[in-house]
């Protein structure tokens, strides 16, 4: 019998997340102070974060605690499932090994709560009354919502105005929850306001609606603000992904030559990575672990590593990260999570230390590949994955070539059930790919199967 999943018992499942800052050759630069540029202190964060999770930030331990309500509320769906490719595997003809860790078992679908629940838990412990944040494809602001709800907290979503009239469905899944959600931007803040007035029919960003949330959190004593990627604590909360995928790769008897990651902010790739580098650090493993980002946002492979804010209008602390600058406004088409203007500090970091690789990958390549495993494997991606999927593909075609049994693992983040519209197009042969012609678009699709 040739097994699919490998599967931990929720006693199994790991109670510290892991934090990889101590175990780097360089520790990362710090964050700056917006107005002073001297370096950032806890001081400089406690108008957006509660205390637990700025010591976070800057935490120094390998190893944090997972608290007890958190790993309670973890276990409505974790520990997640390690399946192992084999249909994929079977159409694509090639002797690798395609492993990938499922995240979107969640209740919002993806990786997200991993993080938003524990960041939910310690506002809540500091008597925050009410969390504020954005959210892209809709993903992040559903996640926040259910924890919000598991802790009795009020939250309050920015939706960048492209994806609030692309995804009806996120919004009520976030109202659901109980969330109140605005298009971004805003009639709601000053920022906002004044955006429309330049342009009524602006279509917003991720940087903007950072703006708007920020705006609304700052100034109020029990108002805080929840970010659900790109810094550090997010990653490590994430990292109990890599964490179980170990555990899970010793079931099936498998090291990994190669682990891909689809990157907009870092967390989800963070998250699974990060375990296995430290293993690769000890000497115990020897893989190759690479980025994978869109080729119409490539922060990591494009963008410049200096410092810049995390928001459009200036207002948060400066990191310094792979960025391509933070007034950038996507186009309205490409509202996916992955439409970040910059990277993670701690992944930037670890990548111009030369512990990472990176690529980018053009949209229609992505989700000829999603179509290729959906048609398998049966799980419909969410867009960002299938950077991850391509990239997989990739590496089992190359695989084929040479005939290494090459072990792939990467990371199946979340399910694609809200983000039809891009499914659509694509199957309409409307996606816009600036890289590839439409004929590029025919012949890539004439590879799709439709199996039996
Ligand atoms: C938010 C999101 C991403 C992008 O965020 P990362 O921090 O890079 O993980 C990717 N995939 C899914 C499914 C998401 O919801």
């Amino acid at each position: 019998m040739s097994q699919h999943k490998y599967l931990l018992s929720e006693d199994e499942m790991p109670t510290q997340w892991y934090n990889i800052v101590p175990d780097l050759p360089e520790p990362p630069p710090p964050a700056l102070h917006p107005g002073t540029h001297e370096p950032a202190g806890p001081d400089d964060f406690a108008p957006l974060f509660p205390m637990d999770l700025i010591l976070q930030e800057v935490s120094q331990d390998s190893y944090v605690d997972i608290p007890g309500e958190v790993l309670d509320i973890y276990r409505i769906w974790r520990p997640t499932p390690l399946f192992r490719a084999r249909r994929l595997e079977k159409l694509l003809d090639t002797p690798a090994k395609i492993f990938y860790k499922y995240e979107g078992v969640s209740p919002a679908g993806s990786h997200k709560p991993n993080t938003s629940v524990p960041q939910a838990y310690y506002n809540a412990k500091a008597g925050v009354r009410k969390l504020t944040t954005e959210t892209g494809a809709g993903q992040w602001g559903s996640s926040l919502a259910f924890a919000c709800a598991q802790f009795g907290l009020e939250c309050e979503v920015w939706q960048v105005a492209a994806s609030y009239k692309l995804k009806p469905y996120r919004k009520t899944m976030m109202e659901i929850w109980g969330a109140t959600v605005h298009p971004s931007p805003s009639e709601v803040t000053d920022y906002g306001r004044q955006l429309l007035a330049e342009n009524p029919d602006h279509t917003g960003s991720l940087g903007i609606a950072i703006s708007e949330a920020v705006a609304e959190a700052a100034p109020h004593e029990d108002v805080r603000y929840a970010l659900g990627s790109v810094l550090n604590h997010v990653l490590m909360h994430q990292t109990i992904i890599g964490e179980e995928a170990l555990l899970q790769m010793q079931m099936a008897g498998e090291t990994p030559d190669v682990l891909v990651g689809c990157t907009g902010g870092g967390s989800n790739f963070g998250g699974l990575s990060f375990p296995f580098l430290r293993e690769k650090l000890k000497g115990n493993l020897d893989v190759a672990i690479r980025c994978v980002e869109p080729a119409a946002c490539p922060s990591l492979t494009q963008g410049e590593y200096r410092y810049d804010f995390g928001d459009s209008a200036g207002m948060t602390p400066l990191m310094k990260m792979h960025t391509l600058g933070h007034s950038f406004v996507p186009d309205p088409i490409h509202a996916g999570g992955l439409r970040y203007h910059g990277m993670s500090p701690l992944v930037s970091h670890i990548y111009e230390l030369g512990l990472l690789e990176a690529e980018s990958i053009p949209q229609v390549e992505c989700f000829t590949g999603a179509l290729q495993f959906a048609r398998t494997e049966g799980i419909v991606p969410a867009p960002e994955p299938t950077h991850a999927i391509a990239a997989a593909i990739r590496e089992a075609m190359k695989a084929k070539e040479s005939g290494e049994e090459t072990v792939i693992l990467t990371a199946l983040c979340g399910h694609g059930h809200l983000d039809l519209a891009s499914y659509e197009a694509f199957l309409a042969g409307s996606m816009e790919d600036l890289d590839l012609s439409e004929d590029a678009i025919a012949e890539a699709m004439a590879g799709v199967p439709v199996l039996g």
